[in-house]
């Protein structure tokens, strides 16, 4: 028998099971093998069958990092057996975590790729504060952008992101919290000392926490608090109207 190998590439959402969308449910309840990024929350494999197997390729708990190549050609051997392969990625898959890298991939080996969109954490974070990313008394745009810049563009990334800040584009940065003090230093090229800062761990989760200050005080708060990955760090004016809206943005971490 041929068989037409399909992988879907499905985002997972923040976390909460309750910001999955229809189509990741049904795509995780057809699946018959899934691939599991760490950042998936635990809720969310409630709707996969009993009888599908189920393969975390995260790092969680210290071991090392599941090699990329190894994914990819689980997923591409799978697929060629026939099975209903899901790749469950934590937010959205094309929202870094290397989700366009697996699609060329697979599609170089002739599978055909189905995406099916999530909710970034970064969405998920900012509105967890209340702040509106776009609120335009505060912000004509948004940035999603990384901390962990490649090489040779890491030395300009921060002061030039932090010029376009200053001109009203809110900053969402992912897997930031690393390399926060640097993060810190470049942007106070570009932005005041006083320019609000949040920073949101487990975003959407019961053991979601955050804390918000200024960004002269950002890495020596994210220290204090003890706060570390997965987080997002949010930018901007945009924080002053979540702090209006009173919808639980303090300055000391929520419960
Ligand atoms: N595709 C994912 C991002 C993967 S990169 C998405 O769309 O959300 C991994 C980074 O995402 C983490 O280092 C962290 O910055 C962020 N992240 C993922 N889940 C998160 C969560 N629940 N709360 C806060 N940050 C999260």
């Amino acid at each position: 028998m041929s068989v037409h190998p399909v992988v879907h590439l499905v985002g997972a959402g923040p976390g909460d099971p309750e910001l999955l969308t229809l189509k990741a449910i049904r795509a995780i309840r057809a699946a018959t093998v899934l691939l599991v990024d760490d950042l998936v929350g635990a809720g969310v494999l409630r709707y996969a069958r009993r009888s599908a197997r189920i393969v975390n390729v995260g790092k969680r708990g210290g071991c090392a990092s599941t090699p990329q190549a190894f994914i990819e050609k689980l997923m591409a051997a799978e697929a060629h057996k026939g099975e209903r392969v899901v790749r469950l990625k934590g937010g959205d898959p094309f929202v870094f975590g290397r989700g366009g890298e697996e699609a060329e991939h697979l599609r170089a080996l002739g599978i055909e790729v189905e995406i099916v969109n999530g909710i970034t954490s970064g969405l998920a974070a900012a509105t967890s504060l209340g702040a509106p990313l776009t609120h335009r008394d505060h912000a004509h745009g948004v940035m999603f952008v990384t901390g962990h810049a490649r090489g040779e563009d890491a030395a300009l990334h921060w002061p030039t992101l932090a010029a376009a800040a200053a001109q009203g584009l809110t900053l969402v940065i992912y897997m930031g919290v690393a390399t926060v003090e640097s993060l810190q230093q470049g942007l106070l090229e570009g932005l005041p000392a006083t320019t609000p800062v949040a920073v949101v761990q487990h975003a959407s989760l019961p053991s979601q926490r955050h804390l918000q200050t200024t960004l002269v005080d950002l890495a020596a708060a994210v220290r204090r608090e003890g706060l570390g990955s997965p987080a997002i760090i949010v930018v901007g004016d945009v924080l002053h109207a979540a702090k209006r809206m009173n919808w639980g943005v303090g300055d000391s971490l929520a419960a």
